[in-house]
């Protein structure tokens, strides 16, 4: 396999990021740490990002400001739901704001956040946290290589900034 030059689908991508909405609040980066490796053209990153890195090249710095439509999505009221008390292990420390994993009808992950204790009820909002959120990125670009065909295959990189098998 040969070096690319330019971001393409099958190129391992490795950047530095910042993440910060719209009212300043940085909420995620990859400062002090190993940069992001990603396998391009998976939707391994939110779609408008990976859209702006198409063609890119080692060394490029970019700002991306991405819609919620291209990023984790709208925010849809139906996915915040009220659940009895008993639906949670009656050990757990329920409190608003507590972030917790649970499962969809087709068992997929799926994060959950109490917003509201009220009785026996508990609502939960099972939108993800940055959903209906602009997104504002600022992305350098260290590295690009082929991905192997066993990256591919898998969908997701290896190695350092990947997955660990
Ligand atoms: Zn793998």
């Amino acid at each position: 396999m040969s070096a690319s030059n330019t971001i393409a689908a099958g190129s391992v991508v490795s950047i530095h990021y910042k993440l910060t909405l719209d009212d300043g609040n940085v909420v995620d980066s990859s400062e002090g740490r190993d940069p992001l490796s990603y396998l391009h053209g998976q939707g391994n990153i939110v779609a408008g990002l990976e859209e702006a890195l198409t063609g890119q090249a080692v060394g490029a710095d970019l700002k991306v400001t991405v819609s919620p439509e291209q990023g984790y999505g709208a925010r849809d009221d139906r996915a915040v739901q009220t659940v009895p008390r008993g639906a949670f292990p009656p050990d757990a420390q329920l409190k608003e704001g507590l972030s917790f994993q649970a499962r969809d009808e087709a068992g997929r992950p799926l994060m959950g956040t109490i917003t509201k204790l009220e009785g026996d009820e508990v609502t939960v909002d099972f939108n993800h946290p940055l959903a209906g959120q602009n997104l504002h990125f600022e992305v350098s670009i260290t590295e690009i290589r082929a991905a192997t065909e066993e990256e591919i295959s898998h969908g997701h990189v290896h190695g350092p900034g990947g997955h660990h098998h």
